[in-house]
């Protein structure tokens, strides 16, 4: 048995591989090259299993199988939302770490929400995915293979992708290029550019790199607190990188791309959620062309701290256009299924116990 589950950590899957290296295995089969583009085609359409690909000969599809599966993760569990659409995965690796993403619907089209590690080693004293620190980078397939099993769960196509599940994308920034760059080929999800959003909590010289690399793409800071000591209290990233260099390199990033910023600003009751604190984020950032998106704290058993409600929250965002400054507090979809990222993994954990 143990064998067995050992051998199943090599398996490649389909998704890992490039159109080179399909065709080498095509042709080592003693097959036809195109048959590599007609497999390529499909994997990219959210199919079930490598017997869906039906204009292919079975033989192909059989020896296909044998030594390779369609995925490099599966679906561990699914919690559906009966109220909005949200639907939270996890989703198992083929090392055995778990992993989340969440499918949210939006007016504007669909959105999905993935991790690019399993676990984070940040540290940020909130956050539910750094509880046991960081396990492993995740490989580019493994940020593409939660988007095609969301769209073969939920039988929609995902238009929107943001990079706020586990993990640091600038901590796995190789592998974060090479799926942002893989996803926006028209031979795979033709994904733009501006449908995707990258969130960072802030290595400040990878925000200035990001710029030059993906002008297009989104960008996203976890900020949370306005004044070093504190945000270093919270976000031990902050003793690196102070907020005046990060907010050096936001000013970059906008001015060399033109585009807004987003900050994200997590409220926990009594914290970061006064008067006093709004003025100082507005004092802050009102140089940038930004956006501020209010979160009222997610709770995490582990951790204790409480978040502030909705109508502290609400306040907040008046205090801040008054301020002129643009700010949203964020729709709370799928609030009766398991809450904050890295929860649903840690239940995994607990439960495993
Ligand atoms: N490491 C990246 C992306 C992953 S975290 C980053 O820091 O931006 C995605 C977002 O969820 C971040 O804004 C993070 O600060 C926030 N977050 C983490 N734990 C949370 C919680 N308990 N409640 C609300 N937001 C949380």
């Amino acid at each position: 048995m143990k064998n067995i589950e050992e051998n199943k950590s090599y398996i490649k899957s389909l998704t890992s591989m490039n159109k080179e290296e399909l065709e080498e295995l095509i042709i080592s089969f003693g097959e036809k090259k195109f048959r590599a583009s007609q497999i390529y085609s499909w994997i990219y359409k959210s199919i079930k299993d490598i017997h869906s690909m039906n204009n292919l000969p079975k033989k192909l599809l059989d020896n296909l199988s044998e030594c390779h599966s369609l995925y490099s993760i599966t679906v561990d569990t699914v919690e559906k939302s009966k109220t909005d659409g949200t639907r939270k995965y996890l989703f198992s690796l083929d090392d055995g770490n778990y992993i989340e993403g969440v499918f949210m619907k939006y007016k504007y089209g669909n959105t999905m929400c993935i991790s690019s590690q399993a676990g984070c080693r940040m540290g940020c004293v909130f956050c539910a995915s750094t509880i046991d620190g960081l396990k492993r980078n995740l490989k580019p397939w493994e940020m593409l293979d939660q988007i095609l099993l969301a769209q073969l769960d939920t039988g929609e196509k995902i238009n929107h992708i943001v990079l706020m599940g586990s993990g640091e994308p600038f901590d796995n920034y190789e592998n974060v290029k090479a799926f942002i760059n893989l996803v926006n080929s028209k031979d795979t999800l033709n994904l733009g550019m501006r449908n995707i959003t990258v969130s960072t909590c802030g290595i400040a010289p990878k925000i200035r790199e990001f710029a030059m690399d993906f002008p297009q793409v989104n960008l996203a800071i976890s900020l949370h607190e306005t004044e070093d000591i504190r945000r270093s209290n919270l976000m031990p990233i902050n003793r690196k990188y102070k907020i005046d260099e990060l907010i050096e390199a936001c000013k970059y990033y906008v001015e060399e791309t033109n585009r807004r910023i987003t900050f994200e600003y997590a409220l926990a009751e009594g914290k970061n959620d006064s008067y006093e604190n709004m003025r100082s984020l507005a004092n802050l950032i009102k140089d940038i062309n930004c956006h501020v998106n209010l979160i009222p704290l997610n709770f995490v058993k582990e951790i204790g701290m409480a978040g502030s409600n909705r109508k502290a929250a609400e306040r907040c965002k008046e205090i801040l256009e008054e301020l002129h400054i643009q700010a949203t507090v964020r729709r709370e979809l799928g609030s009766d299924i398991n809450g904050a990222c890295g929860q649903l993994r840690l239940l995994k954990r607990s439960m495993n116990e």
